[in-house]
């Protein structure tokens, strides 16, 4: 993935590596963009970052978490043999309806991610790894007018002051 961060409408070319090391070829490799989002019943100081269960402070009556697909999953035919490795390329266009860019308050945290997939000749089923990605604007790119401070300069600042001489 050549990016992180997408708006609606972008074109996403995700390269797979395929590694196939099983007896059986694969005959596609598929997409699905999914949009998730993490509820609290009351609110919390820290908001989630994380979708998981285990990472939330609250129990497991204090949260939901929902998952959906947007739009059609994208499939491209294959033919990588068995014990062989391929690379194979697949553009995904990423919704104009997908607007909500992804946020995290203490009630709601809101997010993306691909499924992406690889089905094996013979399995009615492809099997999923997923990538988070972000809907919205780049970190930085709104807050140009703001005075960048450099690591250095941070560290200067932080700088104990000079040894004291008499
Ligand atoms: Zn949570």
């Amino acid at each position: 993935m050549p990016s992180l961060v997408y708006k609606g409408g972008d074109t996403v070319i995700l390269d797979f590596n395929v590694i196939n090391k099983s007896a059986v070829p694969i005959k596609n490799i598929c997409a699905k963009l999914c949009e998730r989002t993490h509820f609290h019943a009351r609110n919390q100081h820290t908001p989630c970052k994380e979708f998981t269960f285990h990472t939330c402070p609250l129990g497991y009556f204090g949260q939901e978490y929902t998952c959906r697909k947007i739009g059609s999953v994208c499939t491209k035919r294959v033919d990588i043999p068995p014990y062989s490795t391929q690379s194979v390329t697949l553009a995904v266009v990423i919704p104009e309806t997908v607007k909500t860019p992804s946020f995290e308050s203490g009630l709601i945290t809101h997010g993306y991610l691909f499924e992406l997939g690889v089905q094996a000749q013979g399995s009615w089923f492809a099997q999923y790894m997923t990538a988070k990605i972000y809907i919205g604007d780049k970190k930085g790119d709104e807050d140009e007018d703001e005075p960048k401070v450099t690591m250095k300069e941070m560290l200067l600042q932080n700088a104990p002051p000079p040894a004291y001489t008499p």
